[in-house]
């Protein structure tokens, strides 16, 4: 199992691609805490857990968020760290589309509330992330010092940077070796090129991979590791909206993909738990693209 043990917080799991991460992470063997602004749905995932794993996967637990509000991420996080005794990983999945408009017909209203949960929420949901995963890790970093026999702060602080710093060989035994937290965000295609009548939905996306790759950059010699995952068109419920109000945008899409089809959310999630399992630590504020090969 990739995540055996690992205390994993997944956003937006109600529905779609948070639900098919949340699965797949419990049976993966992590302890997964399902957020999402929907309770209801939130409750159907862990049901659906319990029925897919069969007891065989970590704790669930179930939690009603809404991203874009700065009280209940702090609450979110406290609520992992309670029921799991601490935080390894976060899959920042929660997002919405937003309205369908060119930018002169764009109401001010669909910006700032798309941007409020796509771009706002994620920030507050990796600061808060961020923040616990430092802590477990300066509480470890201290622990192993103890059994060291030293107590001294300046010791752990002095073994830290010389992981970072290479004598004449290349460092071995890095933060990032010994702490395995990650977090992943999920932008979009729309994140790396402009998706017209969407502008708003297209600069959150953008917004997702600044914030993935300057606080990759922060946290890696810290021993978190921070990448986004951009899907193309996954087969979801946001997508089915889509397509009810854009029938021959449907139709495109399904003609575009190299692969035949549109993506499928567990593929999405696949992609995901590889990121988060650490199998490979050297992968930090990287933007890996799941497109089936589309031409759009
Ligand atoms: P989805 O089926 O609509 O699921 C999104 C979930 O997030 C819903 O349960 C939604 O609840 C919840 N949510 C919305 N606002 C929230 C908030 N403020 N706080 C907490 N939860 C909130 O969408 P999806 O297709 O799985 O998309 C998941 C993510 O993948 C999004 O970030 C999306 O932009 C991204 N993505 C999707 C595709 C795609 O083709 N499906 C492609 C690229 C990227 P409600 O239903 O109650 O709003």
């Amino acid at each position: 199992m990739l995540l055996s043990s690992r205390s994993i917080v997944v956003t937006g799991a109600g529905s779609g691609i948070g639900r098919a991460c949340a699965l797949r992470c419990a049976s993966e063997g992590a302890n997964v805490l399902v957020a999402d602004i929907d309770e209801q749905a939130a409750c159907a995932t862990a049901a659906l857990i319990a029925k897919k794993t069969r007891g065989c996967s970590g704790k669930t637990a179930v939690l009603a968020v809404d991203i874009s509000k700065s009280a209940e991420v702090e609450k979110m996080v406290r609520a992992a760290v309670e029921q799991f005794g601490g935080l390894d990983g976060a899959v920042n999945c929660a997002g919405i589309e937003g309205e369908r408009a060119g930018i002169d017909k764009m109401s001010l209203e669909n910006f700032d509330r798309v941007m409020g949960v796509n771009a706002r929420g994620l920030f507050l949901c990796m600061r808060a992330e961020v923040r616990q995963m430092l802590k477990q890790i300066a509480d470890g970093e201290r622990e192993r010092a103890e059994a060291r026999g030293s107590n001294d702060d300046d010791d752990v602080a002095s073994s830290q940077n010389s992981s970072s710093v290479c004598c004449g060989t290349f460092s071995q035994d890095a933060a990032i070796d010994q702490t395995p937290c990650s977090i992943v965000n999920i932008s979009s295609t729309a994140g790396s090129h402009g998706m017209p009548e969407f502008a708003a939905y297209c600069a959150s996306k953008h917004a997702v991979l600044g914030l993935t790759r300057a606080v990759a950059g922060e946290v890696a010699s810290r021993g978190i590791t921070v990448n986004a995952v951009l899907p193309s068109t996954t087969d979801t419920p946001m997508v089915r909206r889509f397509a009810r109000q854009w029938p021959a945008w449907q139709a495109q899409q399904n003609a575009s993909f190299a692969i035949g089809r549109v993506c499928r959310p567990e593929e999405i999630a696949a992609a995901v738990v590889f990121l988060l399992s650490g199998e490979c630590r050297a992968i930090a504020g990287s933007t890996l693209v799941v497109d089936g090969a589309s031409r759009l």
